[in-house]
């Protein structure tokens, strides 16, 4: 059995421990988070209880709106 939340397809979402920010894996922002930064989610509801801050990635907003939040 392989651990659960470690590496490789598991994760739905990906945090960034510095930023307290939560994106989806795809996210250019993601993959941009150095790996000592990086925590993993399996949910949005998860990364949410941790005190993470959901990015545009994750709401669905244009571009133009997240540099108003
Ligand atoms: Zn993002």
């Amino acid at each position: 059995m392989a651990p659960v939340g470690k590496t490789g397809g598991v994760a739905k979402y990906v945090g960034n421990s510095n930023s307290k920010k939560f994106h989806r894996p795809d996210c250019q922002w993601a993959q941009k988070i150095a790996s000592q930064n990086r925590v993993e989610f399996r949910s949005r509801e998860e990364a949410v209880k941790a005190g993470y801050v959901p990015c545009t990635c994750v709401i669905g907003l244009p571009d133009m709106l997240l540099i108003s939040i």
